[in-house]
C-alpha cells in the first residue's frame, strides 16, 4: 500500500517539519524518524526531531541520533508535524496541541484511531520503516547508505530479525534493497543484540528465575520492579525483549511483562504466539498495539494490576481458544 496522495503533496508543499515518535522509542520508531529526516533534508527541507524519551543505548549507533531533542515542552512552530510509528497521543508531546498547521500520521498499529487529518495507516506493514521506505522512494529521493541503515534497523527489529508472523515478502524485498543500498546487517545485529550491558543479563537472570505461569500453562509472566532496577543498576530499556523469553516456553499462548513505571503504575507488554489476539485486549486496558505484540500502562498496586491483567488474558484465551488445556 502506498501513501495517500495528500501526504506526498503536503510534504512537497511544506518547508519546516517536526518529526516525533512514541515514548520509549524502539528501533522502528527511531530508524523511521532518522531516515525520513535524511530524505527530507535531501529535498532542502528544514527538519526538527523531538521525542519524549531519549534514544536507548542500543540504538545510539544510528546516524544523527544526537539530533533528536527530548523532553517537554516542544519549542517552535512548524509547517508540518509528522508522527511516526505511534498514534499522536502516545508521543506524550502535544498537550494541549501540536505546534504545526499540517498534521501527518504514518503508522502500522491496527489500534491507531486515525484522528489526524493526514493519517496513513497500514496494519499489514511489518514496520513503519517499510512505509517510510515507500514514501522516500515516492519523494524521488535516492536511498543512501545512512537512510538504508536506518530503515533496515527499523524493519529488522520490528520483525524480530525477520522471524515474526508480520514478516512478509515485501519486508524481505525492501530489506534486500536496503542491503544493496549499503546497510551493514552485522553492524545492526552487533549493536542491537550483541552489546548488552553486563547488568542487563544479570537482571534477566533474576527476572526469569521468578517467572510464574497459570495452572493450565497457557499464560506466563514476569515482574520487574523499581527495587530490582535499583539493586541491579539497570533501567527500563534493559527489559527490552524480556517478554519474548517468557513467550518461548512450550505451551504458553500469552506472555506478560509487568514493569514498574511509578509507585503505583505498571507498563505491561503482551505477547501472543499467534492464536490469541492481543490488540483489542490492550486497547481495552487503555493501550494498543498489534495482534501478537501489544501493551499498555496501568495504574494500581502490583497485586491489583497483575490480577486484573491475568484475568483479562484468561478471558481472552477462553473466548478465542476455548477452555481446553
Ligand atoms: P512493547 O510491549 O514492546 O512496549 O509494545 C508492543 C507493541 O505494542 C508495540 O507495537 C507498541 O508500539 C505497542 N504498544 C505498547 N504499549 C502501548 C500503549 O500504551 N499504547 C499503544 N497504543 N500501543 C502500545
Ligand atoms: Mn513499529
Amino acid at each position: 500500500m502506498s501513501e495517500p496522495a495528500g501526504i506526498l503533496a503536503e510534504i512537497q508543499r511544506c518547508t519546516t517539519f517536526l518529526i516525533s515518535v512514541h515514548r520509549n522509542p524502539d528501533g522502528d520508531a527511531l530508524g523511521s524518524q532518522l531516515a525520513l529526516m535524511l530524505a527530507l533534508e535531501k529535498m532542502n527541507k528544514i527538519v526538527t526531531l523531538h521525542n519524549l524519551d531519549p534514544v536507548p543505548e542500543i540504538y545510539r549507533f544510528l546516524p544523527h541520533g544526537d539530533r533528536i531533542r527530548t523532553g517537554v515542552p516542544i519549542t517552535g512552530r512548524y509547517d508540518a508535524c509528522i508522527v511516526l510509528d505511534s498514534d499522536p497521543p502516545r508521543t506524550g508531546l502535544f498537550e494541549p496541541s501540536c505546534p504545526a498547521d499540517t498534521l501527518i500520521n504514518i503508522d502500522h498499529h491496527v489500534t491507531n484511531p486515525s484522528s489526524w487529518p493526514h493519517t496513513w495507516l497500514d496494519a499489514h506493514a511489518a514496520a513503519t520503516g517499510e512505509m517510510v521506505y515507500r514514501l522516500v522512494r515516492d519523494m524521488g529521493v535516492a536511498i543512501d547508505p545512512e537512510i538504508a541503515l536506518c530503515l533496515y534497523t527499523a524493519i529488522f527489529t520490528d520483525t524480530g530479525s525477520f522471524r515474526y508472523s508480520n514478516t512478509s515478502a515485501d519486508s524481505m524485498k525492501i530489506a534486500a534493497a536496503l542491503l544493496e543500498a549499503g546497510a551493514d546487517p552485522w553492524l545492526v545485529t552487533e549493536h542491537v543484540y550483541e552489546s548488552f550491558a553486563y547488568a542487563r543479563l544479570k537482571l534477566l537472570g533474576t527476572v526469569l528465575a521468578s517467572m510464574e505461569r497459570s495452572d493450565d500453562g497457557r499464560i506466563a509472566w514476569v515482574v520487574v520492579t523499581d527495587e530490582l532496577f535499583r539493586q541491579t543498576g539497570t533501567s527500563s530499556e534493559d527489559t527490552d525483549n524480556f517478554v519474548n523469553y517468557v513467550r518461548s516456553v512450550k505451551g504458553v499462548e500469552v506472555a506478560i511483562l509487568f514493569r514498574q513505571t511509578a509507585a503505583e503504575q505498571y507498563k505491561i507488554s503482551l505477547r501472543s504466539k499467534g492464536r490469541v489476539d492481543m490488540s483489542a485486549l490492550a486497547q481495552a486496558l487503555g493501550g494498543g498495539g498489534h495482534k501478537n505484540a501489544a501493551g499498555s500502562t496501568i495504574d494500581g498496586t502490583l497485586a491489583a494490576v497483575t490480577s486484573r491483567v491475568i484475568i483479562e488474558v484468561k478471558k481472552a484465551i477462553a473466548a478465542q481458544l476455548g477452555n481446553g488445556a
